[in-house]
């Protein structure tokens, strides 16, 4: 069998790109099984006997010691930092983004499947490339970003690397950044948190037997939007709106209303699916659903909505306004930012301190 032989030699060829995970990210449970260890990288919480893997693939129980991705990347990218998306994060400025292979989730629309699926679908072609933090640096560099970002793939499933990497990037001078499901932990948060700048979060659904259908649970995502918002971690929001899954108008409340209960100042990105993977059929999300959503975040009282993946057809909620005058603070187009207006993070109209990382 073609397919089975693919998976397998994958699964030889990642073996080789790891490093052993310590406390808090997993623990010996041998009271339980001789050998057998615990994972608390991602809200699964795996119980991994010898010789198996964790349900994201990429972790493995060698002996009673649990293996984890470490020492390359599957792909590297330049971007706008608008495109993470981060809307309150120094406009205009430049990401390194980096991403691991496999993930925890298996959803059926996901746009970076070719790394985030590894070892689950054989048509997966990405492979390592061996890399380390200074040269990660250096790439950042050299190409004026001033964030590097772990993305594309689940990155709490490879938190060991992405601190070790984030450790030498604020040595160097960047901000650090994670795009994430928020299928977080306690002891997850308590490993990344102190060297990150900006979560990104996606609330893919309010229903949990939604999440359960992308392969998560509705109440760890909740939780993580909360502890990362308490934390003080710069937090931002984004929902890809898919037709007929996520886009009603009571689950579009119900989820600004939580946010909006996190708080108000927590921006929301409403954006749009457009077919891809393994889901079709529903069609593209129009840029009236998007609109609806933006109205609807704005009435749970959310102070800053965003409509994307449709530039120059959402109206004005491209742009960042000032809450309380409305003077246009920062104009975009796409991940284009035409005039950040922002002074020290203020209203140059009304002085009014807008939340976010400005410098
Ligand atoms: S990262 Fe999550 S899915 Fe992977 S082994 Fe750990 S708990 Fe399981």
């Amino acid at each position: 069998m073609p397919k089975a032989q693919t998976l397998i030699d994958s699964e030889r060829e990642l073996a080789q790109w790891t490093a052993l995970s310590y406390p808090p990210l997993c623990e010996p449970v041998s009271d339980e099984e001789p050998g057998a260890l615990r994972c608390h990288a991602c809200g699964h919480h795996c119980l991994i006997r010898p010789g198996k893997q964790g349900i994201c693939k990429v972790r493995f129980n060698v002996s009673g010691t649990l293996r984890v991705p470490f020492g390359y990347v599957a792909t590297t990218q330049l971007d706008p930092i608008e495109k993470k998306p981060f809307f309150h994060v120094t406009p205009g400025a430049k990401a390194l983004s980096f991403g691991m292979l496999g993930c925890d989730f298996h959803c059926g629309y996901c746009q970076n499947w070719d790394i985030s699926q590894a070892l689950r679908d054989p048509a997966v072609s990405a492979r390592p490339k061996p890399t380390d933090p200074q040269t990660l640096v250096k790439i950042a560099k050299e190409q004026g970003a001033s964030m590097l970002t772990s993305t594309y793939n689940e990155p709490l499933i490879t938190a060991e690397w992405s601190r070790h990497v984030f450790q030498t990037a604020r040595a160097a001078g960047l901000k650090t950044s994670f795009v994430s499901n928020g299928n977080a932990t306690p002891e997850a948060l308590e490993h990344i948190l102190p060297w990150l700048d900006c979560y990104k979060i996606d609330l893919k659904t309010f229903q949990d037997k939604g999440y359960r259908e992308l392969g998560g649970q509705l109440k760890h995502v909740l939780w993580s939007i909360k502890e990362i918002h308490a934390h003080g971690t710069w937090l931002e929001i984004v929902s890809l709106l898919i037709p007929g899954f996520n886009d009603s108008d009571n689950e579009l409340r119900q989820m600004a209303e939580f946010l909006a209960s996190v708080s108000p100042d927590i921006p929301w990105h409403v954006t749009a699916f457009h077919e891809d993977y393994k889901m079709h059929g529903m069609g593209n999300t129009p840029a009236q659903t998007l609109l609806r959503a933006a109205h609807l975040g704005r009435q749970a009282g959310l102070r800053y909505v965003y409509a994307g993946n449709l530039p120059g057809s959402v109206d004005d909620f491209e742009n960042t306004r000032c809450p309380d005058c409305q003077t246009v603070l920062v104009e975009r187009v796409g991940y284009h930012v035409k005039k950040p207006l922002l002074k020290n993070g203020a209203c140059p109209a009304c002085s009014k301190k807008i939340p976010g990382i400005w410098t």
